[in-house]
């Protein structure tokens, strides 16, 4: 498609640059649409963001690549292919698990080395893989279900899934037992217990409140594999760069939009922060759903108040660190877990505080792309999932680094000898920065949280229940966050433009 064609006669306007405006921006183009992204940053990716600190490059965003058909379709909407713009490696181990008692258990996707793992776990062997197949069996259950219609379909509430799903969405859907309780009832092993409720991390949330049907995020994992984009994760925004650029999409950097315009029941287009207005027959704000109706479009209390029970996921303290040592112990993604992971959930999650004792994410990059960090260096991105901001009693700075130091005192006691000591480049995002970055509800990382008494584990809807003409893109709407879920988003708000396109014609 040439720079200038618009086969449709219509534009669209996308407001951020993030993975999910990307995605409908492409999608959309695929379509026929004269669009254009405005985005308040310098750069694309929103989230998948990077930063090189004196020869360390961090990612400051997404770091575990999963359901790489999701990305690929994409590039099949905009008719190339993703092989010739991004390149894809895998990652094994998938997860090194470290646990108080010095247990460390590896997550494998080739079984007969899985299997030869679970010999490390107390009890009998046959049992602990009779119960690890079966789960996963259960695992694959709920993803082809969830797949063939909350994914493929966009379904965006529950008369949808109903429509959709008829019996099968009771009787079929693990929505009667939440993420934990299933696990508990189908492992007995407590190792593996706590593994697989931290697979919540996917999309930030408490396994205690997320539904058991999002077990299926450890057989994606398995199934399809666990990936790193050659060169760093930044690199899949360099590419979704060059798509958009080839199949001609206009960007406009530093232009943050101050107002999405209304007209009775249409919106017109937006307004930039330097006064300029940009009109459109749509437009889709990948800034999220809730602060994009209280700041771009000025909704009152009584509207935003319907949209509150899409709270936030979780935030987090992004810590990333140079170190003048290699920690050979480490695997490219690795888990520390609390003691009592129980109480972990309850106090980020139920009470909103800072936790005494979090499972810890750990990504050491250099395991697969050694030229992350300067040779004889490691770089480590730790990243403890913490409550989103409170507005009404929020954490201070000073909260934040007692935090990091309790973190860094855990890893120093479960291993990572003198971190402190052999760190030479210190990087840390708090919920205050995030927000700020991103325009993020409350400095969130994930978009939505997913808790079934909250929203049924629902995100917010593509299509405006007001506006006819403006949809939403990212992870603050259906199916949520993380990398493919926003990059699946954003082609399904694109199916729900063309839907609308042929009611209005
Ligand atoms: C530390 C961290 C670790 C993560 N780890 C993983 C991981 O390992 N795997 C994974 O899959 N996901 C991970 N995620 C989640 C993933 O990054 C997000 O779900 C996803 O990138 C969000 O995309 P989005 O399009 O919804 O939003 P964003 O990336 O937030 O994009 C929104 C864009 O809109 C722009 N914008 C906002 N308001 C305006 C405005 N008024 N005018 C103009 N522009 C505006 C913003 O600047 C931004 O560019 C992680 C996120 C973080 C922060």
């Amino acid at each position: 498609m040439s720079e200038t064609a618009s086969p449709r006669g219509k534009k669209v306007v996308v407001v951020g640059a993030g993975l999910g405006g990307l995605s409908a921006a492409i999608s959309l183009r695929g379509e026929g649409f004269d669009v254009e992204i405005v985005e308040k940053n310098e750069k694309v990716g929103g989230k998948l963001n990077f930063k090189e600190i004196d020869g360390f490059g961090f990612d400051l965003g997404p770091s575990i690549f999963t359901l790489p058909q999701f990305f690929e379709s994409l590039w099949e909407r905009a008719g190339k292919k993703m092989e010739d713009y991004v390149q894809l490696q895998s990652v094994t181990p998938h997860w090194r698990n470290f646990f108080e008692d010095g247990l460390v258990l590896d997550l494998y996707e080739e079984m007969d080395l899985m299997k030869k793992e679970l010999e490390k776990l107390p009890g009998d062997l046959d049992k602990n893989w009779e119960q690890f197949q079966a789960f996963l069996e259960y695992g694959r259950e709920q993803y082809a279900l969830t797949d063939e219609g909350y994914f493929d379909k966009g379904l965006d509430n529950v008369w949808e899934m109903l429509r959709h799903y008829g019996w099968r969405l009771i009787f079929k859907m693990d929505h009667g037992h939440t993420m934990s309780e299933s696990i508990y009832n189908k492992l007995d092993d407590e190792y593996l217990r706590l593994i697989f409720e931290y697979f919540i991390k996917y999309v930030g949330s408490s396994a205690k409140d997320a539904p058991g049907y999002m077990n299926m995020m450890s057989l994606i994992q398995f199934d399809y594999g666990l990936w790193y984009v050659k060169g760093g994760m930044y690199n899949l925004a360099r590419g979704l760069d060059k798509l958009v650029s080839d199949i001609g999409i206009r960007i406009r950097f530093n232009s943050e939009v101050e107002t999405i315009n209304q007209s009775g029941k249409d919106v017109t287009g937006v307004t930039l922060k330097n006064g300029e207005t940009i009109n459109a027959d749509y437009v889709v704000c990948n800034m999220e759903v809730l602060p994009a109706y209280r700041k771009l479009l000025s909704e009152p209390l009584e509207f935003t108040k319907k949209l509150e029970k899409f709270e936030p996921a979780c935030s987090g303290l992004v810590i990333h660190l140079g170190t003048d040592k290699i920690y050979d112990q480490l695997a490219h993604h690795n888990f520390f877990y609390s003691k009592n992971q129980n109480k972990h959930f309850d106090t980020v999650f139920q009470k909103g505080e800072l936790p005494e004792d979090p499972t810890i994410y750990l990504v050491a990059p250099t395991r697969t792309d050694p030229s992350k960090a300067p040779e004889g260096h490691d770089n480590i991105k730790i990243l403890p999932h913490i409550p989103p901001i409170n507005p009404d009693k929020p954490h201070t700075h000073e909260d934040y680094m007692a935090l990091k130091d309790r973190v860094i005192n855990k890893l120093e006691r479960m291993g990572l000898t003198d971190l402190r000591k052999h760190t030479v480049v210190e990087d840390v995002l708090t919920p205050v920065d995030i927000e700020a970055m991103y325009n993020s509800n409350r400095g969130s990382i994930y978009g939505v949280v997913s808790d079934w008494k909250k929203n049924q584990a629902f995100k917010a809807p593509k299509q405006s229940s007001k506006y006819r003409n403006l949809f939403f893109t990212g992870g603050s709407v259906n199916p949520g966050g993380g990398m493919p879920m926003v990059i699946l988003c954003g082609q399904k708000v694109a199916d729900r433009v063309l839907k609308q396109e042929a009611k209005m014609s």
